[in-house]
């Protein structure tokens, strides 16, 4: 079982070095032909802008959307943002999972902050349903979810930072920048339970 991490822009470095550490085999994906045979993939933090030009640029627009339908996906950050249907901002999206974002939420004073979640979830990989440290840098909000997304979590105030629509992923924060493995984990039985069908 061999995962991609779209590789175009921003920390997809660290993400393979997470999956590797668990034991996924995994693939930096640059051009079309490099999602074929993949049974997962994750689009990294960076800037989503960029991450959707170069993607355009690449041709990759398409067979993401065409990958994402069938294929478990996973977006951190900007990757969610790519993920989303609305940013409420002119730049290519691909329009995959039921939610809009709001980029840059947190302001710029207060843009990096880390802070425990309560994750139900995670229990799927860790009965022990401790807190969830996150890190969130100049992050988005999940400003809504529709369709059969669903919440994983959120702030003591309510705003949505992580969501799931069946086989596709969303967290706003940087699992990939902490010791903590769970939502990797997570993905990868997400991954598992969608290559059996
Ligand atoms: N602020 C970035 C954006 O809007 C996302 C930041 C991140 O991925 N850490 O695309």
């Amino acid at each position: 079982m061999e995962i991609g991490v779209l590789a175009l822009q921003g920390d997809f470095a660290e993400h393979q070095a997470m999956l590797e550490k668990l034991g996924a085999a995994v693939r930096q994906v640059r051009q079309p032909g490099q999602l074929a045979g993949l049974a997962g993939l994750v689009i990294p933090g960076g800037e989503s802008t960029t991450m959707g030009k170069l993607a355009a640029a690449y041709d990759l627009i398409e067979p993401l959307r065409e990958f994402g339908r069938m294929h478990a996906v996973w977006g951190t950050c900007a990757g969610a943002i790519f993920l989303s249907r609305d940013a409420g901002n002119e730049q290519p999206l691909l329009d995959l999972m039921d939610i809009s974002v709001i980029r840059n939420a947190f302001g710029r004073q207060v843009d990096s902050f880390e802070i425990d979640l309560d994750v139900p979830e995670l229990k799927s990989v860790d009965p022990s349903g401790k807190p969830y440290h996150a890190v969130f840098i100049r992050a988005p909000l999940i400003d809504s979810v529709s369709g059969s997304a669903k919440v994983l979590a959120s702030l003591p105030d309510g705003r949505i930072v992580a969501a799931r629509q069946g086989h596709l992923l969303a967290t706003v924060f940087h699992p990939e920048l902490t010791p903590d493995d769970r939502f990797h984990r997570y993905f990868l039985e997400l991954v598992k339970s969608r290559s059996d069908h």
